[in-house]
């Protein structure tokens, strides 16, 4: 997960403030040189950083941090809001056009993610009730062409494209866009060519695309992962072509996150959304306020609330809230709610959108479920009386054996279940007592 090195020494500056019982000018230097090392070991251009902490320091003296009840809370709220402004402010959306198609340009380096992005979009703007479809504009690599067709088949989104060899990008995307309108889509994603470094020629062709087709979004896909040269081929599409936004594609790999933080910043083109993974689903719509808090490790509750909408049957999470709320969460409960997580994906990346999850979410690597363990978890659970799925606390030795007997397997694995029964269901209070609690609390450092 991106930023988690970053998570960890804000942290840790902010506990040094901490152990302090009334701090003074001095202790918040101190602590705003722990930050800004942190950030440049993060990768985050130099002159962001240093402006970022001179904006801090400024706000905390203005603030009269020294010598109020809560001064930490009170320089992590400071951090938290200028990490927000930092990562864009307000998240940006794409814009629709009034009068379809809307014309969506893709942009950027070869291997950034670009084609992959396409699909991706395309998938995001269906579920917002959009009719996407798909243009190769890539003439110089028949594998380009293909790879965006094998999306489109994937996804069962249509890919307009030419193959035969001379055909011109600006005609392709004008011609698609003429189609569109027969095709009944009224959202048209143009995958452009890409070149392994910014050329000349390729930009020309880039400027004469945008030229023909006025697209109403030109957005770069730039892999995080390349750090600072993210930002700088960022800056030098923002010049040559004009950007509306960025996508920032491989956040899941890029440990560090510097290029989040700094392309706002530098080139003033929004970060709009970013790639989490391969998949097709792998896009998130980009909201600094809730990047900043989870860098913060704060918590990004509106995240985990959306993709747990997303995938969890609503009348059924509305049945499970209940429960929750009564304590009366079964092994059977227990169950069902696996079958559900499984859809959400791997159950540490939800864990990390949880306020102060990030450092123990590892700890908790043994409640993720693989589909072979929920078969097994299936199992011992279908072994079970109604009233030991009911209340597991009458699950004696002698119940146990029965059970692992029933369900061919180990009394090792029954007891493993019930120990992620008892993590699964702290977790629950966890989450219950937070969603009581006030929206946006610090947590206790
Ligand atoms: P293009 O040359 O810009 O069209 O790039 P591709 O779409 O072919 O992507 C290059 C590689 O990056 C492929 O292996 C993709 O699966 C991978 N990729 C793209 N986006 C992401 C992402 O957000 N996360 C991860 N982990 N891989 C990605």
């Amino acid at each position: 997960m991106a930023f988690e090195s970053l998570t960890d020494k804000l942290q840790e500056a902010f506990k040094s403030l901490k152990s302090k019982g009334k701090i003074s000018e001095d202790d918040v230097n101190r602590a705003l040189r722990q930050v800004r090392t942190a950030l440049l070991e993060a990768d985050v251009n130099f002159k962001v950083a240093k402006d970022f902490i001179a904006r801090i320091k400024e706000k905390a003296l203005g603030e009269e941090v020294f010598g109020s009840l809560n001064p930490v809370q009170t320089v992590v709220k400071i951090v938290n809001d200028e990490l927000t402004e930092l990562l864009g402010g307000t998240q940006s959306r794409i814009m629709i056009a009034s009068k379809p198609p809307t014309i969506i340009m893709l942009v950027g380096l070869q291997g950034a993610g670009k084609t992959t992005t396409a699909g991706k979009l395309a998938v995001y703007l269906r579920k917002q009730g959009k009719h996407p479809m798909l243009v190769a504009a890539d003439v110089y690599r028949p594998a380009a062409i293909k790879q965006l067709q094998v999306v489109g088949a994937q996804i069962d989104v249509p890919v307009f494209a030419k193959e035969e060899a001379g055909a011109n990008p600006v005609d392709i995307a004008k011609e698609a866009i003429e189609a569109s309108t027969h095709m009944l889509k009224d959202v048209v994603i143009i995958d452009t060519a890409g070149r392994l470094a910014i050329d000349e020629e390729l930009m020309n062709e880039l400027v004469n695309i945008k030229g023909a087709v006025h697209p109403h979004e030109i957005l770069l896909v730039v892999d995080s992962m390349i750090g600072q040269d993210a930002v700088t081929t960022a800056e030098t599409f923002n010049e040559k072509l004009g950007l509306d936004g960025v996508i920032l594609t491989k956040l899941d790999g890029d440990a560090r996150g510097g290029a989040a933080l700094s392309i706002k910043a530098v080139t003033g083109t929004p970060i709009k959304f970013t790639g989490t993974s391969e998949k097709m689903d792998g896009l998130e719509v980009f909201y600094p306020d809730r990047m900043a808090s989870r860098i913060l490790d704060l918590g990004d509750f509106k995240s985990l609330l959306e993709s747990v909408q997303g995938a969890i049957d609503e009348e059924e999470a509305k049945e499970m809230a209940k429960k929750m709320a009564k304590n009366n969460f079964t092994l059977d409960d227990f169950l069902s709610q696996m079958q559900q997580v499984r859809k959400l994906g791997p159950l540490q990346n939800i864990l990390g959108l949880l306020p102060g999850m990030g450092k123990i979410k590892d700890q908790l690597k043994d409640i993720d479920m693989d589909s072979k363990e929920i078969r097994r978890i299936e199992a011992i659970i279908k072994s079970m009386t109604k009233a030991e799925r009911t209340n597991p606390n009458i699950l004696n030795g002698s119940r146990r054996k029965r059970i692992a007997e029933g369900s061919g397997m180990r009394v090792q694995d029954v007891n493993r279940l019930l120990k992620q029964f008892e993590e699964a269901r702290k977790m629950m209070k966890k989450m219950q007592s937070m969603r009581k609690g006030k929206r946006g609390m610090l947590p206790k450092l």
